[in-house]
């Protein structure tokens, strides 16, 4: 390709609306822009590099014996009432009317579809396991499209459907795409952790997120420095708190504290260390408020609190609600008096002598007990793990760091084939409910997750897997009838081979030609300049390590050949 041809608008300024780096340097090289909030176009470089990443997923799904479907990204309302999502998926979900004025939606997700599918074309156990994927545009609404394509609105993603007739098929269909996310992420050339994640109301033991290991990742993991326990951080469990202490319980007193509402103040105030105060935190629900209870130094785990609830809405109450149901403005609330429902982190079973919010305006209460003052509904781990927190499985420590979520996998069981009615008659011919899984990769967040790994401060270093191409070449004078010949005999030759070559064949200065090829990170440069080729060379540059070699310029397309066939097999 020539990239006189090729539209690579690539940028020298710091584009001003981009956060993280992946987004900046996705504009700057001219792969992606903004159309709307969340809705990008992807130019030239971006499709080459998504196909890439597609081509990889493909190929390891196939091996994986999964096959190739594409659904409708239009969907009847139908198919989501039938789930019940019609009417829980919430505001992410696009709908849309038709000129009948019937109802749809744009496809967030598939399992509707597939199901429907499924309970359409299945009907033995003869066609069972079957695995099937798509590569397709989703549109979710999110809340805060942000990081460019990284959580966008419009996005493209890999989905796959798993149909098993037993727990036994179903739990193989899961591990054999936890292999294969596993050699795609590989593949893609990326740092990545398998972790524990939330299954949300769909409740089950098994999903696994695999998370790009990144300082600028949305998710928190929480990982333990001795065993190979990992988990996002709404899911990681808190190994259960010491005894009780043996304190005797004192006196409930009420104690003035003016102007003081954070743990801090508080605690600073009454001279008391942070882990001897409980916050009551209430919370809005679609069955109404309740009050969480947390030790001071501790963070309250909203996905625990969903999951221990059974709720799919959870938020923090407003101002009015807190003032009905405390009677006191936000800051104060406490258990004692509290009439609501009260669940307590496992944490405070340890506790005694607490200080709370008194439910009044600047006052606390101290040497609060349980038992005695109030009483909770029930005790259950819903607090955030922190680092330094005991594993739940070993005697090893809490570690916390950052992720992208690049996939999920997810053991579906029931859920959908028992809403929509997909079964299969068994050996016996018992009509029997298939067991689903489903499995999910987002394309334009990975390719951002790995710019996100792989760059420097003059640019993207692409994991050759993933490039636009393999090789650059740099004329360094246009007008050099000789330079520009050598350079397009090695571009034919380099072609001819097989490799994928760029000739930046623009009339600009090198300076420029050399910081768009810092910019857009092809692996490697091949320079071609007046003073080495008058001694009959070229160098050679490789982006990652700096590395410069001067090589013959006949043995160039050798080199250049011999380091791609190294990568391709690395
Ligand atoms: P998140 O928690 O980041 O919103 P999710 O749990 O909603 O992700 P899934 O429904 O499991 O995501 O979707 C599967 C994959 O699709 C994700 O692992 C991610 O790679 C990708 N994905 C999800 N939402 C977006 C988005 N808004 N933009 C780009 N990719 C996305
Ligand atoms: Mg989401």
């Amino acid at each position: 390709m020539r990239f006189s041809q090729l539209l690579v608008p690539t940028l020298r300024e710091e584009p001003a609306e981009a956060e993280v780096v992946s987004h900046k340097l996705m504009l700057r090289a001219g792969m992606i822009r903004k159309l709307a909030a969340g809705i990008y176009t992807l130019l030239p470089l971006g499709v080459r590099v998504m196909q890439k990443v597609e081509r990889i997923i493909r190929e390891e799904m196939n091996r994986a014996g999964a096959q190739e479907v594409v659904m409708p990204c239009v969907l009847p309302a139908d198919l989501w009432k039938e789930s019940g999502r019609w009417d829980h998926y919430g505001k992410e979900l696009l709908r849309l009317k038709d000129r009948h004025d019937r109802d749809y939606c744009f496809g967030p997700t598939h399992e509707e579809v597939i199901t429907d599918l499924a309970r359409r074309e299945i009907s033995s156990y003869r066609q069972l396991p079957i695995n099937l994927y798509q590569i397709q545009t989703k549109f979710r609404d999110e809340v805060r499209p942000r990081f460019g394509v990284m959580r966008a609105r419009e996005f493209v993603m890999k989905d796959a459907y798993s149909f098993d007739a037993d727990e036994a098929g179903a739990e193989q269909s899961y591990e054999r795409m936890y292999d294969a996310y596993t050699r795609i992420f590989q593949r893609c050339g990326l740092r990545f952790r398998a972790v524990e994640a939330d299954t949300g109301l769909i409740g089950g033991r098994f999903s696994h997120e695999f998370m790009v290991l990144a300082d600028t990742g949305e998710d928190a993991i929480v990982s333990c420095d001795s065993c190979d326990y990992a988990a996002n951080i709404e899911r990681a469990e808190i190994r259960r708190a010491a005894e009780k202490t043996n304190e005797k319980p004192k006196k409930l007193e009420r104690v003035q504290t003016p102007d003081r509402k954070s743990v801090e103040e508080v605690t600073t105030f009454l001279g008391v260390p942070p882990e001897r105060l409980v916050k009551t935190i209430i919370f809005e629900t679609e069955e109404g408020a309740v009050a969480a209870l947390v030790r001071g130094d501790h963070e309250i785990n909203e996905a625990k609190l969903r999951r221990h609830l059974g709720v799919t809405q959870l938020e923090l109450a407003g101002d009015q609600v807190v003032a009905d149901v405390t009677h006191a403005p936000l800051g104060f609330a406490g258990p004692v008096g509290l009439d609501l429902k009260m669940i307590a982190d496992s944490a405070l079973e340890a506790m005694s002598n607490m200080v709370v919010g008194a439910n009044e305006l600047d006052a606390h209460l101290i040497n609060a007990n349980m038992g005695r003052d109030f009483h909770v509904e029930e005790f259950a781990d819903i607090r955030l793990a922190q680092a330094g927190d005991p594993c739940p499985r070993c005697q090893g420590k809490l570690q916390i760091s950052r992720g992208i979520e690049v996939g999920h996998i997810f053991k579906l069981g029931t859920k959908y084939s028992e809403a929509m009615g997909a079964t299969y008659l068994d050996q016996e011919g018992n009509e029997r409910k298939l067991i689903m899984g489903c499995y999910g990769i987002g394309v334009g967040r990975t390719a951002a997750a790995a710019i996100e790994q792989n760059h420097d401060e003059d640019g993207i270093i692409f994991p050759f897997a993933i490039a636009p191409f393999h090789v650059l070449i740099v004329p360094v004078n246009n007008k050099d009838a000789q330079v520009m010949g050598a350079a397009e005999d090695l571009y034919r030759h380099l072609s001819e081979e097989g490799a994928e070559v760029l000739l930046d064949d623009r009339d600009e200065r090198p300076g420029v030609k050399f910081k768009d090829a810092d910019i857009i990170g092809i692996p490697l440069r091949l320079t071609v300049g007046e003073k080495n080729l008058k001694q009959g060379k070229v160098e050679i540059k490789v982006r990652r390590s700096g590395e410069i070699t001067v090589v013959a310029l006949e043995d160039a397309p050798k080199q250049i050949m011999g380091m791609i066939r190294a990568e391709a097999e690395a």
